[in-house]
């Protein structure tokens, strides 16, 4: 198995580059943002409650994305290994991420960081609203709490990882291919 995180603030291009690796590398990609867009989209109790945090540019809590990851690791028993994108992005998340794939025999192999200047993450997620339909990335005070949020809660989270050298950082501003070749290229060195 080989269990991959990509980590970066908001608008730092993990979507996009999450597409690509599970193209190439046969993963499964568990993106927290998606599940919780989907319970919304469901009006499931959960996704009601997650909205209130969402719409504020707030980390929705703990135990709802721990649920979360917890229920579609169990339903996917056969996969080759996962991908995990926005999360974790508390340090109690990554050390209950972490307990979760103990129990399954396994562990976080890499975390690759995409690093992106503030100002470039702002430009990208106010052109991403006019597109993307989502109601967080069209206000400019919204996409500044998200990455508020970001440093005060999530960007520790690579600290965590980097005490076990797990962390590689990528330079996030390029072209796409560029970025994905960087990235591929860390992949390929620790999944042989
Ligand atoms: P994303 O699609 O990853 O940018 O996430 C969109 C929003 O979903 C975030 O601003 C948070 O409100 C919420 N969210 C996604 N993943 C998490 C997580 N791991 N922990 C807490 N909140 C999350």
């Amino acid at each position: 198995m080989f269990n991959l995180i990509l980590f970066g603030p908001p608008g730092s291009g993990k979507g996009t580059q999450s597409e690509r690796l599970i193209a190439k590398y046969g993963i499964k990609h568990l993106s927290t943002g998606d599940l919780l867009r989907s319970e919304i989209a469901a009006q499931t109790p959960l996704g009601i409650e997650a909205k209130n945090f969402m719409d504020k540019g707030q980390l929705v809590p703990d135990e709802v994305v721990i649920g979360m990851i917890s229920s579609a690791l169990d339903h996917n028993p056969n996969a080759k290994g996962f991908l995990f994108d926005g999360f974790p992005r508390t340090e109690a998340q990554a050390e209950a991420l972490d307990k979760l794939l103990k129990l399954k025999k396994t562990a976080i192999h890499l975390m690759l960081a995409l690093d992106v200047s503030e100002a470039e993450l702002i430009k990208r997620l106010l052109g991403r609203g006019k597109t993307s339909g989502r109601s967080d990335d069209t206000n400019e005070d919204v996409i500044k709490a998200r990455i508020a949020e970001y440093h005060k809660k999530t960007s520790a989270v690579a600290d965590y990882y980097m005490k076990f050298d797990k962390v590689k950082h990528i330079p996030g501003e390029g072209s796409i291919d560029e970025i994905f070749e960087n990235i591929s290229a860390e992949v390929d060195k620790k999944n042989k």
